[in-house]
């Protein structure tokens, strides 16, 4: 007999929780099931965000009812990642499979941190597989980190490493004695910046260098600047290169990149979030060639993989160097010949910031084992061959344009307008497309003007979802344009 404690977390009665549990677990794949005939996304009533102003729940309620306002409060109103007609940002949807994985992932609730256990093993695995895929050595490394953000901050951390010695983690950046000068281009992601503002360099450091008409890091311009730097005293340290530009999906020259950086004794990153793992696909892939010669690659599982939020990863060629940025030896975390705190190989710990870490390795196994590379990557080329569809739609109606290449899967158009007011028409538009439910892209400057901006990364979306976008783009286009000249005449 069971020893009955006072109070449990555990059920009294567990055959009612698992029937609870297996009507949620119905719940949510008759919501993926059907995910196509609700909206992509609709806002919130009042009385469902009040919902979420109730006080601090004092005693018990019981987990079918707190279930049921998940259903009616919580699910219906997501930002729609998951739904085919999502095509804002950079969003992967996620996968049957995945979901389920989290859910065995969250039954053990392993601490990922390090120790002694298979969840640290199965981590090591997908570093196995990630450097098979980018062709790098066996003694890189590499982590599960939240997203791209973190991981580019560890290269740059890294990086800084590299530059500066080990000693700079004790004396600081204060006492280097060297200005550091750093390279991407103005097409690249924000956190890249960010990256240099929380490592302390400094966003100052890091050179903004222009883009050619492709979208892609000028290269005579990055030489230019380089040699500046040089005759100003800085000491040139890294270039981060773009496999996959946020706004328009450019990949940098990445060989020419590695070229430079080779001559010039730079690291070299690139921050590949989403595009990096078009390595899986074989059409696309040769866009990527000169990625094996990176020193450290940031991507996303999340994204163009559809593994479950969050599932980013850094991947660095001198593994060594990795670890000696972070790892810190400390009593309580002391390894050990035997044991559950077994010292060899090192643990993930010893890679990043993070001490506590989810098994975010297990959803991430259980998608490559599901789907294979193969499967993955027909995604990818999915995703570009649909963008290609859109980009002919596009080109094919006389009221719409398109505002930058495309490159892989994303496209930025307009509809054009009246001189003057094409900004404010398409901005619009992009919010009438999203309050619709039918088709949800997002919006960006290109050139100096607003493009609307489908990014066809949900692995979900058929060419039904982008005839249904541009049908709703030709219809709230002239509507919007109606109601700006309807605005003039009154004004
Ligand atoms: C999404 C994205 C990032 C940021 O990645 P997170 O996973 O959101 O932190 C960085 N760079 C590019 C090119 C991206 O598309």
């Amino acid at each position: 007999m069971q020893q009955k404690l006072e109070y449990s977390l555990d059920p009294d009665n567990w055959d009612e929780l698992r029937t609870q549990g297996h009507r949620m677990l119905d719940d949510i794949i008759d919501y993926m099931q059907h995910l196509r005939e609700r909206p992509v996304w609709q806002p919130a009533p009042d009385d469902v965000r009040n919902a979420f102003r109730e006080p601090l729940p004092q005693g018990p309620t019981a987990l079918q009812e707190v279930h049921q306002t998940f259903m009616q409060n919580i699910l219906p109103y997501a930002i729609g990642n998951a739904h085919p007609g999502f095509m804002g940002w950079v969003q992967g949807g996620g996968t049957p499979v995945g979901m389920l994985a989290e859910m065995l992932a969250a039954g053990i609730n392993a601490n990922v941190g390090g120790r002694n256990q298979i969840p640290v093993e199965v981590e090591r695995q997908i570093l196995r597989w990630v450097r098979e895929l980018f062709s790098f050595p066996e003694d890189a490394s590499g982590i599960f980190v939240t997203g791209t953000s973190m991981a580019n901050l560890i290269g740059v951390l890294v990086a800084r490493t590299k530059a500066l010695g080990v000693d700079i983690r004790s004396t600081g950046l204060q006492n280097s004695g060297k200005r550091l000068a750093a390279y991407t281009s103005v097409a690249a992601h924000a956190c890249v910046a960010q990256a240099f503002d929380l490592s302390g360099l400094g966003t100052n450091a890091l050179r903004l260098i222009p883009t050619d008409a492709q979208g892609e890091m000028d290269i005579e311009a990055l030489k230019r600047v380089i040699a500046k730097d040089r005759e100003h005293g800085f000491t040139p340290f890294f270039v981060a290169g773009t496999a996959g530009t946020v706004d328009t999906g450019a990949v940098d020259k990445l060989t020419v990149l590695a070229d430079i950086a080779e001559q010039e004794d730079l690291w070299f990153h690139i921050d590949g979030a989403y595009g990096a793992l078009a390595v899986m696909a074989p059409d696309i892939a040769p866009r990527l060639a000169g990625i094996e010669r990176a020193d450290s690659i940031a991507f996303d599982f999340h994204k163009w993989a559809q593994v479950q939020y969050d599932a980013g990863f850094i991947l660095v060629r001198d593994g060594a160097l990795h670890e000696a940025t972070f790892a810190a030896p400390v009593a309580y975390l002391a390894r050990a010949e035997r044991g559950m705190a077994t010292a060899s190989p090192p643990w993930p710990c010893d890679f990043g910031p993070d001490l506590s870490r989810g098994f975010r390795a297990l959803k991430t196994w259980y998608a490559i084992k599901t789907y294979g590379i193969d499967g993955l990557g027909k995604v990818i080329s999915g995703g570009c061959a649909l963008a290609q569809y859109l980009k002919q739609r596009i080109e094919a109606e006389p009221a719409l344009e398109l505002l930058a290449p495309v490159s892989l899967n994303i496209v930025c158009f307009g509809y054009r307008c009246c001189e003057g007011d094409a900004d404010r028409v398409n901005a619009n538009l992009a919010i009438a497309l999203q309050e619709s439910g039918i088709a949800a892209p997002s919006t960006t400057t290109i050139n100096g003007r607003l493009a609307i901006r489908a990014a066809l990364f949900n692995h979900r979306s058929t060419t039904q979802d982008v005839d249904a976008l541009i049908e709703a783009t030709l219809r709230f286009g002239a509507d919007e344009v109606q109601n700006i000249k309807g605005y003039e005449k009154v004004a």
